[in-house]
C-alpha cells in the first residue's frame, strides 16, 4: 500500500513509498482503513528531526477511519465501525504514570505516526483500546480532529478545570487547537475571545462564524470589552509565539489561570515575576489521556464542539507535500491526507 514514510532520523527524508501493511496480531487489535489523517505541527517537527521518531515509520497521528479487520478474540461487530484513534500504540504499563492513568507521560511510550506506523497510509493496525466510535452524522474526514480535541481536553481539565462557568477566556492563536480550545472553553460556560494576527483574518472570520468573539493583535486592556477591565480570568495560549505568551501573562487578571498549548522550540523571555505578583497559575498538557478522549467524544456527540468547519481541505496521499505546504502557509485551519478522498 502507499504511505508517507519518514525514512531516516535526519532532517527531511520523507517520501511516498509502497509498504507492506502491518500484520494483524492474533489478539486485541484492529486494522483501520484510514479515511483521513490530519497534519499537525508535530509532523513538521518529526520531518525536520526536532521531534523524535523511529524511522522507517509511516507518519500521521490524527486518524479517522473504519475498522476493516479484527484479531480473532475481538468482537467482529466492530467491523465497519467509524472510529477515531487514540495515539498510544504501546506503553510500559508498569511505571507510576501508566499506573495512574497517564500513559502520555510514560517514558517507554510508542505512538502511532512516530514510534510505530501511523495514518498517512491506506490502513494501520492499532490496539482495540485505541478505538473511539464516531457519531454517524459526522463527516469522517472531520473525525481526524478528535485527536487535537482530546489534547485540548487534556490541557484544559487536567490537573483541574482551568475554565469555569462565567470565566472570561482569551485564546491566543486561531489555528485548529485554538479554535477547538475556544469551543471547549465556551462549552465549559466561559465567554471567549479569540486573538489572531493580521495574517489570521480568514481564521478569525471562521471563529466568528462559530459564534466566538475575536480581536486582532496587539491586544491591550483597552481593546477588550469594557467588562473585562480587570483582564481575562484565563488565557489559553495556542500560538506558540513569545509575544502572545508575554502579553497573555500581562493581560491576565490577578489570580488568573494561564494554559500553554502552543509549541515553540525557541527559548522565550516572559515576565515570570507576574506569577508571584498576581498569584497566577500556569498549566499545560502533553498529548492526551484516555479520560481526555472520553470527554472529547462526549463534547462531540453533544454537539458542543464543531469539527467540520475546521476542516480546510483533503489532499490525496500523493500530494502530501502540497498538504504540508498548505499547513505551513497559515491559510486554512486543518488539512488532512487521504488515500481515497472520496472515502468519508
Ligand atoms: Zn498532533
Ligand atoms: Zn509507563
Amino acid at each position: 500500500m502507499k504511505a508517507v514514510v519518514k525514512t531516516s532520523p535526519d532532517d527531511q527524508n520523507v517520501e511516498l513509498r509502497d509498504v507492506e501493511p502491518a500484520p494483524l496480531p492474533p489478539t486485541g487489535h484492529a486494522r483501520v482503513e484510514v479515511a483521513a489523517a490530519g497534519i499537525c505541527g508535530t509532523d513538521l517537527h518529526i520531518i525536520d528531526g526536532s521531534y523524535g521518531s523511529r524511522p522507517p515509520v509511516v507518519l500521521g497521528h490524527e486518524v479517522s477511519g473504519r475498522v476493516v479487520e479484527v484479531s480473532a478474540d475481538v468482537d467482529p461487530a466492530w467491523i465497519g465501525t467509524a472510529v477515531a484513534l487514540e495515539t498510544f500504540y504501546s506503553t510500559c504499563g508498569a511505571c507510576e504514570y501508566c499506573r495512574s492513568g497517564y500513559p502520555n507521560m510514560c517514558g517507554n511510550r510508542l505512538s502511532i505516526g512516530s514510534g510505530v506506523d501511523g495514518g498517512f497510509a491506506e490502513s494501520l493496525v492499532v490496539p482495540l483500546r485505541n478505538l473511539h466510535r464516531l457519531p454517524d452524522w459526522l463527516d469522517l474526514h472531520a473525525g481526524a480532529l478528535c485527536e487535537p480535541l482530546a489534547c485540548v481536553c487534556q490541557s484544559l481539565f487536567d490537573p483541574f478545570p482551568a475554565v469555569k462557568p462565567g470565566d472570561r477566556v482569551l485564546v491566543t492563536g486561531p489555528g485548529a487547537v485554538g479554535l477547538l480550545a475556544a469551543q471547549v472553553a465556551r462549552a465549559a460556560g466561559a465567554e471567549v475571545l479569540v486573538v489572531g494576527a493580521e495574517r489570521d483574518l480568514g481564521r478569525l472570520a471562521l471563529a466568528r462564524e462559530l459564534g466566538l468573539g475575536t480581536r486582532v493583535v496587539p491586544v491591550d486592556r483597552d481593546s477588550l470589552p469594557p467588562e473585562w477591565t480587570q483582564g481575562p480570568d484565563v488565557v489559553i495560549e495556542c500560538s506558540g509565539t513569545g509575544a502572545a505568551m508575554r502579553s497573555g501573562l500581562e493581560l491576565l487578571r490577578k489570580r488568573g489561570r494561564y494554559v500553554q498549548m502552543g509549541q515553540t522550540g525557541d527559548l522565550v523571555s516572559v515576565p515570570l515575576a507576574l506569577v508571584s505578583f498576581k498569584e497566577l497559575v500556569i498549566t499545560g498538557g502533553f498529548a492526551s489521556t484516555p479520560a481526555s478522549w472520553a470527554r472529547a467524544i462526549r463534547l462531540l456527540e453533544g454537539r458542543q464542539v464543531e469539527l467540520s468547519p475546521l476542516l480546510s481541505g483533503t489532499f490525496p496521499l500523493e500530494r502530501w507535500e502540497d498538504a504540508f505546504a498548505a499547513t505551513q502557509s497559515g491559510d486554512g485551519v486543518k488539512f488532512v491526507l487521504s488515500a481515497d478522498p472520496s472515502n468519508r
